[in-house]
């Protein structure tokens, strides 16, 4: 291995994030706070300048446009959309800031399926609560064990044809939980204030020195090779790009990979929207089955449903409305809603995450190859999900309502995705022969000054979105760094 001469080294930090992200916007504002000399890597362009601009249509969808040769990846079935946003902010470019603290059912849950919790969930506490306030989470007290109350901006009263879901369905239906700056939802640049980004520049391997870290070699938009000289580095290209950079530092081969399962219906009611200042537009249906008192169904798991609307049903637009053969003048008069489920496949070892040593993009790097095998508890869990989304949309707008499904629960779109070493494996050193290599708080062991703080590793949370729960440990990763600089 040759190593850099530190006289080429152009920038120098003292600790370099690589990813502009969720996650490494996030550790990068705390570092920032704290003083240290911090440096962000990002892939992408920068985004347009709109700190003040409109919220995205719910219909908004991310890019799915094939990766490109340097960006390729594999699946397995064929044909899986891995949602990738490679510019400034990552996936909060394009998410919908759902923000849900994780319950013990989620601890339960994750230790039947062979990828226990690390830690217990309170350790997570103080880290949740800082997140939800930085991230401007709104949302009220509502005293549910299954989506614990949070550090959230509120009161919120939700809109009253949602507020009515409630009686209809007999269950909780509680205001969205939303990351929210202004109109719309928090994006990892809205952290970034003051911080040193280089955006256009992709790191494609961590330089060690002896027994620590010399810095990142990485590759500006030009194609020119750049080394950022820093004692310190933290990974936060999301789990798979991390998992990446860390083959070269003794990785595991092959990572047991847990991505959700997503229906999602659009519904349109056939009556306007009532307008209702100030009301919120968004609800959760908490968790809906194999809880405590709750329906028992015989898989492991249970599931979500959020609903956003009521939206005049002009919002989707002449283009959308043409691709559903819907009239213009029928939508002009017609209610919106959208009713998604949201849930995981269970983590097994045959879903996994590899690299093709023999297939290499553009950047000479090995391309992941993710197995999404459905198991019967996927399909099991699936099946309820539609039925339930379409039990929602029959008392949001009753039999004459037309719905028009948008995902099916196939596991194959992924918005979300974590890594693990289960399952029954040695999540964190507890259980398997050879210790994690990383340790509870996101160091790398057998690197000094290397850590990790995306959703590699991130706690199982099946039945909710992930976000908050990797924010949260993500900013643990950076009180961590910060004790060792100390
Ligand atoms: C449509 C959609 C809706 C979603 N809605 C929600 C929601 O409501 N609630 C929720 O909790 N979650 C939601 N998610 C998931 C959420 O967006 C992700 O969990 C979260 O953004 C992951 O954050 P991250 O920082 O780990 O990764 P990312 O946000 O993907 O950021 C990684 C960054 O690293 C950069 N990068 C990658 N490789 C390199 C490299 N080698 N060098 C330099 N930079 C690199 C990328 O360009 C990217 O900017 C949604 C996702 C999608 C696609």
């Amino acid at each position: 291995m040759t190593y850099p001469d530190p006289s080429a080294t152009d920038l120098h930090a003292d600790v370099v994030v690589v990813g502009g992200g969720a996650a490494g916007s996030l550790v990068a504002s705390l570092l920032h706070e704290a003083r240290a000399k911090v440096l962000v890597v990002e892939a992408g362009p920068a985004p347009p300048d709109d700190a003040h601009g409109a919220p995205a249509s719910p219909l908004a969808l991310p890019d799915d446009a094939p990766p490109d040769e340097a960006w390729r990846f594999r699946s397995e079935p064929e044909g899986a959309r891995w949602f990738r946003e490679r510019v400034l902010g990552g996936r909060t470019r394009v998410w919908g800031g759902w923000c849900f603290r994780a319950s013990e059912q989620n601890v339960v849950d994750a230790a039947l399926l062979g990828v226990p919790w690390p830690l217990p969930l309170r350790a997570l506490d103080p880290y949740y609560a800082r997140v939800e306030r930085r991230l401007r989470v709104i949302g009220n007290r509502d005293g549910l064990d299954v989506v614990p109350d949070g550090e959230c901006e509120g009161p919120v009263t939700l809109h009253p044809n949602l507020a009515a879901l409630s009686t209809a369905l007999e269950l909780p239906v509680i205001a969205g939980r939303i990351a929210s700056v202004g109109q719309r939802p928090w994006r990892g640049t809205d952290a970034l204030d003051g911080v040193d980004v280089r955006t256009g520049t992709t790191a494609l391997r961590v330089v060690p020195r002896g027994r620590g870290i010399a810095g990142v070699e990485c590759l500006g938009a030009g194609g020119e090779r750049r080394f950022v000289g820093a004692p310190r580095v933290v990974l936060a290209a999301s789990a798979i790009e991390t998992a990446r950079l860390l083959r070269e530092h003794g990785d595991r081969a092959s990572l047991t990979l847990t991505s959700p399962l997503i229906a999602s219906y659009m519904v349109l009611v056939d009556a306007p929207v009532a307008g209702v200042a100030g009301a919120s537009r968004a609800a959760l249906v908490p968790r809906f089955v194999n809880t405590p008192g709750g329906v028992e169904r015989p898989y492991v798991g249970g599931f979500s449903v959020e609903v956003q609307g009521p939206h005049a049903a002009s919002i989707i637009g002449a283009r959308a409305a043409s691709m559903l053969e819907l009239r213009e003048e029928d939508l002009a008069r017609m209610t919106l809603y959208l009713v998604s489920a949201f849930g995981s496949m269970s983590p097994s070892r045959d879903r996994a995450l590899r690299f093709d040593l023999d297939d290499r993009d553009a950047h000479g790097r090995p391309v992941p190859v993710l197995s999404l095998p459905t198991t019967e508890n996927d399909r099991a869990l699936g099946d309820e999900m539609k039925a339930t989304c379409l039990a929602i949309a029959e008392a949001l707008g009753g039999s004459s309502a037309v719905v028009i499904p948008l995902a099916a629960p196939d596991g194959l779109s992924i918005g979300s995705e974590s890594l693990h070493e289960g399952p029954l494996g040695a999540f964190q050193g507890a259980f398997g022969a050879r210790p994690s290599p990383l340790d509870l708080d996101g160091r790398w062991r057998d690197l000094p000054g290397l850590y990790v703080a995306d959703a590699r590793h991130v706690p199982f949370v099946g039945d909710r979105h992930p976000t908050l729960t990797l924010l949260a440990s993500a900013a643990r990763t950076a009180d961590a760094l910060l004790r060792d600089r100390a």
